[in-house]
């Protein structure tokens, strides 16, 4: 076994044949912002042998403040974060793979991605998102890790299938858009980040070496600054849960009709094409330099148009800087995009 696990191969608790287990598991990571990054770099330093690390956004400079994986240059460069990401676990571990995918999570794509996972982190920033994991994770048996943050207050929960209540027994209904405080309305810090995805990593490798009984089996709430932290134990599953209850599920069944999302943390939109599609980004940079100054990487390409910034992925994403207004970035995306 490669010296770089000594250390944690003296802790009894993972041993030679948890380093194992550790090295042949595959861990899908959704979302690589501020929780997203610190589970990637923590799991790779662990020698998780595989990672599939899912984000749609790129790095930009407000994100450096607490997403311990981007540097500078990643955000003059506007690098996707799932491409940053690989990048730099590159440099940390290169003996485990890393499967990078640009793409937003929906019902459409959600079962291919987990499928063949051992666990799910969850490290989104929405609750639709969430619910919709939910729903995949119990329909097929797949142990996710629920966590959010956000101000100094950060909450996380061990959901595992038929075992443990899942996200809905907890929180019925997910709450109505705009009545809870959010990264760009309240702000965040970094040391909620890191005790929320300290917590899901532990529990993670518990998981992988197989440790059950060490698993907290709580609801933990933490308020950092103001020095709060509970730890609630469930009752049980709730039997007249929709989705472990019933097995109905509503957010893998329903078709989406939302093609759009006002992005937490930004003043931006992201509107999603109607149907996948995937652009050839040098013919759509060509048309575009007719009427605006053109950035272009691999991935991507961004233009500064009157007060707003559009940035247009291969999979004909776009996320619109500069507005919050979910039909103008509509008709901003018809006019540039043109699907
Ligand atoms: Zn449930």
């Amino acid at each position: 076994m490669n010296e770089r696990y000594s250390r944690q191969i003296l802790f009894p608790e993972i041993g030679k044949s948890g380093q194992e287990k550790l090295l042949n598991s595959r861990v899908l990571l959704i979302g690589c912002g501020a929780l997203g990054a610190l589970h990637a770099e923590m799991l790779a330093r662990a020698g998780v042998g595989r990672l599939r690390i899912i984000d749609r956004d790129f790095v930009e400079f407000t994100n450096l403040q607490r997403q311990t994986l981007y540097k500078e240059s990643d955000a003059a460069e506007r690098l996707p974060k799932a491409i940053a990401a690989k990048n730099r676990i590159a440099e940390i571990n290169s003996e485990i793979e890393v499967e990078s995918i640009i793409a937003d999570i929906n019902n459409s794509n959600i079962e291919g991605f987990i499928k063949d996972c051992d666990l799910v982190l969850d490290g989104t920033d929405n609750f639709q998102v969430r619910y919709l994991l939910n729903d995949a994770c119990v329909k097929h048996n797949k142990t996710w890790i629920y966590g959010a943050a956000v101000s100094s207050y950060g909450t996380t929960m061990t959901i595992i299938p038929g075992e443990t209540p899942c996200l809905r027994c907890i929180f019925e209904e997910m709450p109505d858009a705009g009545s809870s405080p959010t990264c760009d309305t309240a702000g965040v810090i970094m040391p909620i980040i890191a005790t929320v995805s300290a917590v899901q990593v532990a529990e993670a490798i518990k998981i992988l070496v197989g440790d059950f009984k060490s698993l907290h089996r709580s609801l933990m709430q933490f308020d950092i600054w103001q020095n709060d932290w509970r730890n609630i134990k469930p009752k049980g599953s709730n039997p007249d849960c929709k989705t472990c209850g019933q097995h109905i599920y509503e957010f893998l069944d329903t078709e989406s009709q939302e093609f759009s999302a006002v992005l937490c943390g930004r003043d931006a939109v992201q509107i999603s094409p109607p149907k996948p599609a995937s652009l050839d980004l040098n013919i759509l940079a060509e048309n575009l330099r007719k009427i605006a100054e053109v950035k272009q990487n691999e991935y991507l390409v961004r233009l500064v148009v009157d007060d707003y910034e559009l940035t247009i992925f291969r999979d004909a994403r776009a996320i619109i800087r500069g507005i919050d207004d979910i039909s103008a970035a509509r008709s901003i995306y018809a006019k540039f995009v043109g699907i």
